[in-house]
């Protein structure tokens, strides 16, 4: 069985043939029945409906108000059986949240601030929206000889304008490991670090280093964040994390020393705690799991379940 955490699954079809195909993108985005236009501004996506019940807002696709405003071509997502999807950068826009065609439409928030109550296809579709938005702002110039670049392949990659250079450049991912740690018995490991909301613990994770498989990573940040040897390092599923540009990959692992001594630069606390009393403090003030859109917390109700 497929494991798929919050973030992914957006369910489109990425078309990755069409990417190239310039006449065939603008003739989708000339139909108002043909396309979705998903608008991204300052870090932030358009939804309307309720605060409890999020839905995702889409741009009038032969309105002629926003075409102005963009940053870029717009970027195409992909389909999904009925509407091809593509991703357009408001950033420019000074005035958004007063715009009046911006207002009839819906708001802009932070994906974060959603949580899955947005749904797991438009979760998918805004963190996909994401990771491509922050990519492309981060690498306006060639990292081979520092020449501006222009968008190329209908958003999926970027081209050096200096044509002795001519690099291509993709979009980049950090790849990090997030691991429950557990005894072997009744026992998981969590830490807190000081920026989380009062209460909370989560599971262990951080950067894979060049050189490094993900084994390594996982034995490795266990040792250095709480002191604790881990071996049976097992994968479990992995997440997009666009919060700015990770691919999460969960691991469980088992311990084999149970002395904790947390880093104190990276956290504030690391414990052992049994499953009972998780289950029966969870959602206390004095002790809480991450939120449900996370893979930590996938993690960690993977275990808890035994
Ligand atoms: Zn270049």
């Amino acid at each position: 069985m497929m494991r798929l955490n919050f973030y992914a699954g957006s369910g489109l079809d990425r078309a990755a043939h069409r990417r190239k195909d310039e006449a065939w993108l603008a003739d989708r985005l000339r139909h108002p029945q043909a396309a979705r236009i998903i608008p991204w501004w300052r870090g932030r996506h358009l939804v309307t409906g309720s605060d409890d019940a999020p839905l995702p807002a889409y741009l009038p696709v032969t309105a002629d108000w926003w075409g102005w405003h963009l940053s870029m071509p717009p970027i195409f997502l992909g389909d999904d059986g009925t509407h091809s999807y593509f991703a357009v950068d408001l950033s420019p826009m000074e005035d958004v949240d007063t715009h009046a065609e911006v207002a009839k439409l819906g708001r802009f928030v932070e994906l974060r601030s959603l949580g899955t109550r947005i749904g797991q296809r438009a979760g998918g579709l805004y963190a996909y929206t994401r990771a491509l938005m922050l990519w492309h702002g981060k690498h306006r110039f060639c990292g081979t000889c520092g020449a501006p670049t222009i968008v190329a392949e209908g958003g999926h990659s970027r081209r050096c304008t200096n044509p002795e250079c001519n690099a291509q450049h993709f979009p980049r991912h950090d790849p990090a490991v997030i691991m429950l740690v557990h005894d072997g018995g009744d026992r998981c490991l969590l830490g807190r670090q000081a920026r989380f909301p009062p209460g909370m613990y989560s599971t262990l994770a951080g950067f894979v280093e060049p050189g490094e498989s993900l084994e390594e990573t996982v034995i490795r940040e266990c040792l250095e964040e709480a002191g604790v040897r881990v071996t049976d390092v097992r994968y479990h599923s992995s997440q997009p994390w666009p919060f700015p540009s990770s691919l999460m990959l969960g691991f469980h692992a088992r311990a084999t020393t149970f002395d904790v001594r947390p880093d104190q630069e990276e956290l504030e606390d690391a414990r052992w705690f049994s499953r009972d009393f998780i289950r029966q403090h969870q959602g206390s003030e004095q002790f809480r799991l991450p939120p449900f859109d996370s893979i930590s917390r996938q993690l960690i109700d993977a275990w808890l379940r035994g």
